[in-house]
């Protein structure tokens, strides 16, 4: 992804020239579109990651054409906790807006009232402030939001934390109701969810899966296989190796996870199944057994599986792929828990081509192609061919170099992140997801028969 197929201004294209920006990061290929289709957005990406672009870039897009409304009061507002961060996000207007002519003023506490109370009779575009101090002002009827088009609260978890939710409240309620809100946020859990369900209409999420997701430790293998009848073998071979202490393999549908697990409880292994058919109750007692070791092999849904933490858990397979890139993260989490390492195994048949691309571009690592002695792929798959076959570290820094590309087609980080989400038709989606529920994609047809195969 370019910044030029964001469709900013031209002026802002220009200034992120020379910034030295090359590419956008994840969370601003994610959110610039969102925000420039008009949404309100809950967004959250890590530390570093280039969330002030992710919304100042559209911010300032949206000042470039004049407003309808004949005053002098601030269009867009940020809050931020913090003084050191507010003059961060003010030098950040500067930069992007450089060659665009927008005013930019920061309140903040600490700072002579005179002088703040000069620049607020002024012609204000961008307005960014800490909650106590803006209060003062609007207190005093001292600034006009007739003409506010957006509202952005940044670090809204620390502004949680540090006790302005009352305020934060107050001033978006002194602001218009048919204002624009994006709320950005270390994490979107808890009350921040309540914050944005009270501050935002109809929000899209954006989630971008923190370093400490990317699983460093775990070694990512791609197995191709030909056919049902292959994959059953692949999967036969790996469980009878002895370095795998226990695993979770993932199917598709619940009915594909009952099905591998009797078939592997019949050829003799500890195994058992876990999704969202069983009841509460069944599910505790299995995952109990296998906390206890007395279940070495789990065949589970993404349903289940979430939140698993089991350090035995030296293998993920990956029986089918999950339909959605952040359920892959999800599922190869659930080993190499605790620093351990870990092993993570994905089947894919020539169909999956595309979709493998994908995860591989949500979490900017390749999976490295593994083969079994005797048990080769009759067919290699087409895109085979740009693979290096060597898994690639991820460097974390935005626009820090990538070492190595691996994949020729993988380009780091700032890659379209997230890109499958829209699938799900949202941009991001939350919490439990019933993998039963979703449309079946080309693996069901492919499954019907394992018993045969
Ligand atoms: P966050 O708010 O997510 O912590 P910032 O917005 O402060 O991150 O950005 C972190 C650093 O990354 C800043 O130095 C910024 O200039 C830089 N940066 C932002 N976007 C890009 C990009 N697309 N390419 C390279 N560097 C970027
Ligand atoms: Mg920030």
């Amino acid at each position: 992804m370019s910044f030029e197929s964001l469709n900013l201004n031209p002026s802002i294209l220009k200034a992120i020239v020379e910034s030295g920006y090359t590419e956008p990061t994840a969370i601003q290929s994610e959110a610039i579109p969102v925000v420039l289709a008009g949404h309100d957005l809950m967004a959250s990406a890590q530390t570093g990651t280039g969330k002030t672009a992710a919304f100042m870039l559209p911010a300032l897009h949206k000042l470039a054409t004049p407003s309808a409304v004949k005053s002098k009061g601030p269009r867009v507002l940020v809050l931020t906790p913090t003084r050191e961060l507010a003059t961060q996000v003010n030098d950040a207007a500067r930069k992007y807006g450089k060659t665009l002519r927008v005013n930019t003023v920061s309140i903040l506490g600490g700072m002579p009232y005179p002088l703040q109370n000069k620049l607020l009779s002024g012609f204000v575009d961008i307005l960014v402030a800490t909650p106590g101090r803006l209060i003062d002002h609007i207190d005093r009827g001292r600034i006009d939001f007739s003409r506010l088009e957006m509202l952005i609260l940044d670090e809204a978890d620390r502004m949680l934390d540090m006790g302005f939710i009352e305020d934060v409240e107050k001033i978006a309620a002194a602001t218009p109701a048919s204002r624009q809100t994006l709320l950005f946020s270390a994490t979107l859990d808890g009350n921040i969810g309540k914050l944005a369900t009270r501050l935002l209409k109809d929000p899209k999420r954006i989630q971008i899966a923190a370093q400490q997701d990317r699983h460093e430790n775990i070694e990512q293998r791609l197995h191709y296989v030909d056919d049902l009848a292959h994959k059953n073998r692949l999967l036969q071979h790996l469980v009878t190796d002895t370095d795998l202490k226990q695993a979770i393999v993932f199917t598709s549908t619940k009915r594909d996870a009952d099905m591998l697990a009797e078939d592997l409880f019949a050829q003799g292994h500890s195994a058992a199944a876990l999704h969202g058919d069983m009841n509460q109750g069944a599910r505790n007692r299995t995952l109990t057994k296998l906390r206890r070791g007395g279940i070495r092999i789990l065949v589970a849904t993404d349903v289940a599986a979430r939140g698993i933490d089991v350090p035995g858990i030296s293998h993920v397979i990956n029986f089918d792929l999950p339909k959605f890139a952040e359920d892959y993260v999800h599922r190869i989490g659930r080993t190499g828990r605790a620093g351990a390492s870990g092993i993570a195994v994905s089947f894919a048949s020539h169909k999956d081509m595309m979709h493998l691309k994908r995860i591989e571009r949500f979490t900017g690592q390749n999976i490295t192609l593994h083969t079994v002695p005797g048990m080769e792929p009759k067919r290699i798959p087409r895109a085979e061919a740009p693979r290096s076959g060597q898994g690639r570290k991820f460097s974390g820094k935005p626009g820090g170099s990538s070492a190595g590309n691996g994949g020729g087609y993988n380009n780091g980080n700032r890659s379209a992140a997230g890109q499958p989400r829209r699938e799900g038709g949202g941009y991001a989606r939350s919490g439990e997801r019933t993998s039963e529920k979703r449309p079946n994609s080309g693996g069901a047809a492919h499954h019907s028969g394992r018993r045969h195969g």
